[in-house]
C-alpha cells in the first residue's frame, strides 16, 4: 500500500498531544506528507486526521480520547488515524470508539497508512458517486490478528496477543459476497497471515479457497520468511489470480542481528527461500521491510545488510531507523547505537532502496502487464499492476473500473507508467 501517493485534493489534519518528541514526530510525518502532495488544513475540513496520542497520565489518556470523538465529528466524518503511546497501549479502546478509527502505533508507517486510507476513501467516495452500492476496486479481507513471534523490538504480540484466525468458511462467505459486489481484488491482511491456522487449514488452503470464488485478482500482505514454504508457493503458482508479489520482511542481512532480534532465519537461508520463490513463482517481484541501528548492529552488520539487499534486487524497500518501544526486550538491550547513526545507516539503505526501485521501473519499459483499472477519466484509465507499480493508460475506449487489462508500458513519470492499450486480459 505504500507506494500509493496522497493527491492534492485529499486534506489532512494533525493533532499533537503530550510531548516534545510527539510534536517533533508530527512534523516528519507532516513532511512526509506534503512531500506526497497532501494539503495541511484545519481538522474540520479534513478526510484523514491524525491523533498523535500521550498516555503518560489518566488526564493524558481522557484527552486523547476526547480529541479522537472530537475529530470524528469532523464535517467530512473523517478517518482518524491514532499513533503514539495511547496507540500502543490501548489500541482495542481507540477501536472501540468508531469504525472511523485506524490505530497505528508505529510512526514510521503512519503516512503510508494515510496514503492508502485516503486512497480508499477516495474510492469509495469516487464509486459512491458514479456506480453506488459502495463498490470498490480492492477491498482488504482481515484473516487474522495477533503474533506470538515475539520479535524483540515489536509490541504487537504484547499488544494484540497470540494469533486467532477467521474460520475459512466465513471467510469464503467473505469473499464470495465482495465477488458479487463487484470486487475485482482481495487482498489478504492480518498482523501475521501466515499464522492462519482453522483446524488443517493454513495460509495456502486461503489463497486457493479463495481464488475459487471467482476473484479476479489475489494479493497477500506481508509474509514471514518461514511461512513461504514450498506450499505457499505452490499454491501461488497454480492460482493464475494471485499477482506474482511477495512481501517478505528482511530486517537485518547479518545473523547476529536477527538472532538479536529474536527472527527465526539466518541471512543464508533467506537467499535460499528468495530463489526458491523465484524459481516457483515466474516474474515474482518482491519487496521487504529493513531496520537500521538495531542494538548491538556495527557496522560490518549495516555493510553485510546493504550487499545483501543489492544481491538479491528487491523492487521496493521501506527501511525504519531503530526507535525504542517501551515495553519490548530489545529497548533495553545494551550496545545501543547512538541516533545519529542509525540515521545515516537508514539513509545508506533508502539510497540503495531508490536505487534498485529506479532499476526495477526502468526494467518495465517495454513489458506488457495486467492492469487492473480503478478508475477512468475521459480516454485515460488509471489502475495498477499485479507487481503494484501505477500505470496510466491512454486512448482506452469501452473500459470500465474494475477491468483487466494487458498494457505495454511505453514510459513512465516518477512512480507511475504510461502505457498502451493491448487487450482485455
Ligand atoms: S512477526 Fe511481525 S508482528 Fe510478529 S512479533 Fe515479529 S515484527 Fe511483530
Amino acid at each position: 500500500m505504500s507506494e500509493r501517493a496522497c493527491r492534492e485534493e485529499f486534506p489532512v489534519a494533525f493533532k499533537t498531544l503530550g510531548c516534545k518528541v510527539n510534536r517533533v514526530e508530527s512534523e516528519d510525518i507532516a513532511s512526509d506528507l506534503l512531500g506526497r502532495g497532501c494539503m495541511l488544513v484545519p481538522e474540520n475540513e479534513a478526510l484523514v486526521v491524525i491523533i498523535n496520542s500521550c498516555t503518560v497520565t489518566g488526564e493524558a489518556d481522557r484527552k486523547a480520547r476526547k480529541a479522537v470523538r472530537h475529530a470524528l465529528n469532523g464535517a467530512r466524518a473523517p478517518i482518524v488515524v491514532v499513533t503514539g503511546c495511547l496507540a500502543t497501549m490501548d489500541p482495542q479502546g481507540l477501536r472501540d470508539l468508531s469504525e472511523r478509527v485506524v490505530v497505528e502505533a508505529d510512526k514510521e508507517r503512519v503516512a503510508d497508512i494515510v496514503s492508502s486510507v485516503l486512497d480508499l476513501h477516495a474510492t469509495h467516495h469516487g464509486h459512491a458517486v458514479g456506480m453506488g452500492e459502495g463498490f470498490r476496486t480492492r477491498t482488504m479481507l482481515k484473516i487474522e490478528d495477533g503474533c506470538d513471534n515475539f520479535c524483540t523490538y515489536c509490541i504487537i504480540p504484547y499488544a494484540r496477543g497470540v494469533p486467532r484466525s477467521v474460520p475459512l468458511d466465513q471467510l469464503i462467505d467473505r469473499a464470495k459476497r465482495l465477488v458479487e459486489a463487484g470486487v475485482a481484488e482481495i487482498v489478504l491482511t492480518g498482523i501475521n497471515i501466515g499464522r492462519y491456522r482453522d483446524g488443517g487449514h493454513t495460509l495456502p488452503d486461503v489463497v486457493r479457497r479463495i481464488a475459487a470464488t471467482g476473484i479476479r485478482r489475489l494479493r497477500l500482505s506481508s509474509v514471514e520468511p518461514p511461512d513461504v514454504n514450498g506450499e505457499l508457493l505452490a499454491a501461488l503458482a497454480e492460482t493464475p489470480c494471485a499477482v506474482p508479489h511477495l512481501h517478505i520482511p528482511l530486517q537485518s542481512g547479518s545473523d547476529s542481528v536477527l538472532a538479536a532480534m529474536g527472527r527465526t532465519y539466518s541471512a543464508a537461508e533467506f537467499e535460499i527461500l528468495v530463489g526458491r520463490a523465484r524459481k516457483a513463482v515466474p516474474g515474482l517481484v518482491i519487496t521487504t521491510d529493513v531496520i537500521a541501528g538495531f542494538p548491538g548492529e556495527t557496522w560490518c552488520d549495516a555493510v553485510e545488510t546493504i550487499a545483501m539487499c543489492e544481491r538479491i534486487g528487491f523492487s521496493k524497500m521501506h527501511v525504519f531507523r531503530y526507535s525504542e518501544r517501551p515495553g519490548t526486550p530489545a529497548a533495553t538491550m545494551l550496545r545501543s547505537v547512538a541516533p545519529g547513526e542509525r540515521a545515516v545507516r537508514a539513509q545508506a539503505l533508502r539510497m540503495l532502496g531508490q536505487s534498485m526501485r529506479e532499476r526495477f521501473l526502468r526494467s518495465l519499459l517495454g513489458a506488457e502487464r495486467t492492469v487492473l483499472v480503478e478508475s477512468v477519466a475521459g480516454s485515460t484509465a488509471i489502475g495498477t499492476t499485479g507487481d503494484y507499480v501505477r500505470v496510466e493508460v491512454e486512448d482506452v475506449t469501452n473500459i470500465a473500473e474494475g477491468d483487466l487489462v494487458v498494457v505495454r508500458v511505453t514510459g513512465r513519470e516518477g512512480e507511475v507508467a504510461q502505457g498502451v492499450f493491448v487487450g482485455l486480459a
